[in-house]
């Protein structure tokens, strides 16, 4: 789950982060509200910017600095209503502006081959990293984190050394990557990212105006496996921009993920449903979906499972591959058959249910003209066939 920058913000300033202050408004008017108190605390500019789920909003023209509150209520006008990669802008982050000295890249994310949080570090801050690693690899390093230890200072040392930091902003540094990796573990983030962690020169809140670094943004994606055990952050998911298909299977209680292919596939377990989508590909076909409504699931769940399969308009197929321990077949079958009746769209569908009342569900396909199969070969096969029939 991606969550939005003020409130990744929030995650950051927890673990004692330096973060400019900020407020979200929703309308020019509560901008200039914002806008009006951070002038009153101090600062001379404000910074305006999107709150959406996606990068590169800078160079959509979704952040902008503004001087005065005019200004300030003006831009955010501008900015409210912008569609930025297709998503609307809803709501914007206002915060004081600083004046940028330089910009770096900090990251920390999961690494599945080695199994640590790896944190990464690069001097060309700013632009988006996927850029950096295409067109200059080198200046992207990184150093893993051990599970047990953490990461120690001498490796977030070694790191910020790296990007060319020295003295008192070594040292801010090294607080801050270890907070980067305290945000990963405090809240079982799969991402915590701050580009641009950037060097200000100007008068920090105390009246100094030695050189600090401040994390000026954050991107944070949280394991969607992990909120089960952080009830507080389910609350940061962003409704407006959750894809309503993720929407549904996560009312639902099932496991959807949209894939390119032609054959949808409705199947109970992860692991039986990879192999599915395995056999589909073996016999020439593509999956449109991984699907596991789960173990036990009621033929509600079932119909619902199969809308989802059915609104996807690639989907020139349906292959149903249910092992009946828990979950009844003839349960899944009432269920298919109701969904599959009333469907606007004529969609050839396979059936494969083995094990618990699979016999009843059986008859019960037949008398509803739906075509079944014995073998997970034959059904793959026999989707595969369907899928192509149908595309021609
Ligand atoms: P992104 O484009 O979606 O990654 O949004 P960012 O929050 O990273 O903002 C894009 C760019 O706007 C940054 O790289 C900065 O150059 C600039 N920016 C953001 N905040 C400030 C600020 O307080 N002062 C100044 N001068 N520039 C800022
Ligand atoms: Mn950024």
């Amino acid at each position: 789950m991606k969550i939005q920058e003020a409130d990744a913000k929030s995650l950051l300033l927890a673990q004692g982060l330096p973060v400019p202050a900020w407020d979200v408004a929703r309308t020019p008017l509560e901008a200039r509200t914002a806008a009006q108190r951070l002038f009153n605390a101090g600062e001379a500019r404000v910074v305006i910017k999107a709150q959406v789920l996606v990068g590169g909003r800078g160079k959509a023209g979704g952040v902008k600095l503004a001087s005065s509150l005019d200004e300030a209520e003006e831009t955010a006008s501008r900015i409210l209503g912008m569609d930025i990669k297709g998503i609307t802008v809803r709501k914007v982050l206002v915060s004081g502006a600083v004046d940028i000295a330089k910009e770096f890249y900090l990251g920390a994310i999961i690494d599945r081959a080695t199994r640590r949080i790896v944190l990464m570090a690069s001097a060309e801050g700013g632009v988006e990293i996927e850029e950096v690693a295409r067109q200059n690899p080198g200046a992207i390093h990184q150093v893993a984190a051990d599970p047990q230890l953490g990461l120690l200072a001498f490796q977030a040392r070694g790191l910020g050394l790296a990007v060319g930091l020295r003295d008192a902003l070594l040292s801010q540094f090294v607080t801050i990557a270890q907070g980067l990796y305290s945000t990963m573990k405090a809240n079982d983030a799969d991402l915590v990212e701050v580009n641009p962690l950037a060097i200000v020169s100007d008068k920090s809140p105390d009246g100094s105006v030695a050189p600090r670094l401040v994390c000026l943004d954050a991107k944070i994606t949280l394991d969607d496996s992990g909120l089960a055990r952080h009830p507080r952050l389910e609350a940061l998911r962003d409704l407006d921009e959750e894809d309503p298909t993720d929407a549904q299977a996560r009312k639902l209680g099932i496991n959807f993920i949209r894939l390119e292919g032609s054959i949808g596939c409705m199947v109970n377990g992860a692991g039986l449903a990879m192999t599915t989508m395995d056999l589909v590909k073996h016999y020439g076909g593509e999956p449109a979906n991984f699907l596991d409504i789960g173990g036990g699931a009621r033929h509600e769940t079932v119909c619902g499972a199969m809308e989802l399969i059915l609104a996807d308009s690639n989907v020139k197929a349906i292959l149903v591959n249910i092992f009946g321990g828990i979950t009844r077949g003839d349960e899944v079958a009432e269920g298919l058959i109701e969904a599959w009746a009333s469907q606007a769209r004529k969609i050839p569908m396979v059936v494969r249910i083995v094990g618990t009342n699979a016999d009843e569900a059986a008859d019960m396909l037949r008398k509803a003209n739906v075509e079944t199969a014995t073998s997970l070969d034959e059904a793959a096969e026999k989707a595969v066939t369907l899928a192509k029939g149908a595309a021609r």
